[in-house]
C-alpha cells in the first residue's frame, strides 16, 4: 500500500444528520457525527494527519500520554501506518481505556498518578526516530481537525453558528482554520464546557490564560488545566499572532453541569441511537436546554465529537450518583 492510500484511511467522511429532536421552533439543528471515526473520536482526524505526516517523514515509532481518545487515535493510527506505538497513561485510567488501546496493538504503559507524570515517562520513550503526539497543542493536529469543516462545507449549508466542545482547544483551533478555508469565516462558535474542567471560560473571564488548579467534572476529556494558545488567541484572551486563521466570527463561551452533560448524553442515545462521552453530551446540552446563547442562530451545527470513556451502563449509573 503506498503512502497516499493509508493515509486517506486514518479517518473516515462523517455523515451531517439534521436533527428533528433537537430542532425547536424555527431552529434547525444538524449533526456532524464524528462519533462515527473508527476510533471513536474526531481525535481520528487530527492524531491521523499528525502521525500520517511523522511516518511519511521517516518516523518509525509514535509515543502519546493520553488514556483517552488521543490515545486511541494513535494506536489506531500506528496499526493503520504499520509503526509501533507506546502509550503511557496514568494509575487512574480505567481497565476499559487500557484494554481498548491494547486492542489496537499499542503498548500501554502504566505509570504515576496524574498525566504530568505519564507525559514525562512518555518523554522518556522517545528514540532517534520517535514523534510525541500532543492531544491538542500542535498544528498539524488542528490541520487534521480542519478537515471536518472540509466535509461539512461540501455537505450542508453554512450554519450561523457551529457548537462544539473544549478541553485543551484543539478541537476548536482546528475547526476554526477549517472555516477560515472554506469561507465559513463568519459563522459563530459556541464554546462549550463543563463546570469544573473550565479553563476556556475562566481565561476569558479573567482575560487572560489561567491555569485551573485541578480539574473537577466527570467530562474528564475536557480536564485540560489550560487552554492552548490559540484557541485563546480565537477567543480573544491572547492577541492574535499573523498565523492565525483569519476567522472573524464571535465566540461565546458556555458552561454546562455534569449532570447536563450527563443528560443530554441519555437523551442523545434514545433520540439517535448513539452512545457518546459527557465531553461530547457537553456539547448537546445547551441544544437540548434551548439555552439563550443559541436563540439568535436559526442554523446551528453541532459536532457530536463521540468519545470511547463511557458504555451506556456508565453514562447511566453515573448520572444516577450525582
Ligand atoms: C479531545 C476531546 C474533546 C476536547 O478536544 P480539545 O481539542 O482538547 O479541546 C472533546 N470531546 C472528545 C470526545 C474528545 O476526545
Amino acid at each position: 500500500m503506498n503512502q497516499a492510500s493509508r493515509y486517506r484511511r486514518l479517518w473516515v467522511e462523517t455523515p451531517v444528520l439534521e436533527s428533528v429532536s433537537l430542532g425547536w421552533r424555527h431552529h434547525q439543528v444538524s449533526l456532524k457525527i464524528e462519533a462515527m471515526q473508527p476510533s471513536g473520536s474526531f481525535k481520528a482526524r487530527g492524531i491521523g494527519h499528525a502521525c500520517a505526516t511523522h511516518v511519511a517523514n521517516g518516523v518509525t515509532h509514535l509515543v502519546a500520554a493520553s488514556g483517552g481518545n488521543a490515545g486511541q487515535a494513535a494506536a489506531w493510527a500506528g496499526r493503520m501506518l504499520n509503526v509501533p506505538v507506546d502509550i503511557v497513561v496514568p494509575d487512574s485510567t480505567g481497565q476499559r481505556a487500557r484494554e481498548l488501546i491494547e486492542a489496537e496493538g499499542a503498548n500501554v504503559t502504566i505509570h504515576g498518578e496524574s498525566f504530568a507524570e505519564a507525559h514525562v515517562v512518555a518523554l522518556s520513550k522517545l528514540k532517534e526516530n520517535s514523534a510525541y503526539l500532543h492531544a491538542y497543542d500542535d498544528s498539524l493536529v488542528w490541520d487534521g481537525h480542519a478537515s471536518m469543516i472540509d466535509e461539512a462545507a461540501r455537505q450542508t449549508e453554512q450554519p450561523d453558528a457551529i457548537v462544539l466542545s473544549v478541553g485543551g482547544g484543539g478541537m476548536l483551533a482546528g475547526v476554526a482554520a477549517g472555516m477560515a478555508r472554506n469561507g465559513w469565516s463568519d459563522v459563530d462558535l459556541v464554546a462549550v464546557e463543563t463546570d469544573g474542567a473550565n479553563a476556556l471560560n475562566a481565561s476569558i473571564e479573567s482575560s487572560e490564560p489561567v491555569t485551573l488548579e485541578r480539574i473537577d467534572s466527570v467530562a474528564v476529556t475536557l480536564g485540560a488545566k489550560r487552554i492552548c494558545d490559540r484557541a485563546l488567541e480565537l477567543a480573544g484572551v491572547l492577541a492574535r499572532t499573523p498565523a492565525t486563521p483569519d476567522w472573524r466570527g464571535q465566540l461565546s463561551s458556555e458552561l454546562v453541569s455534569d449532570r447536563e452533560a450527563l443528560a443530554a448524553c441519555l437523551a442523545f442515545a434514545d433520540d439517535h441511537r448513539l452512545v457518546v462521552e459527557p465531553a461530547c453530551g457537553a456539547a448537546l446540552a445547551p441544544v437540548y436546554a434551548k439555552a439563550p446563547c443559541l436563540d439568535q442562530y436559526d442554523r446551528i451545527l453541532v459536532v457530536v465529537c463521540g468519545g470511547t470513556s463511557m458504555t451506556f451502563e456508565m453514562l447511566k449509573a453515573t448520572a444516577a450518583s450525582l
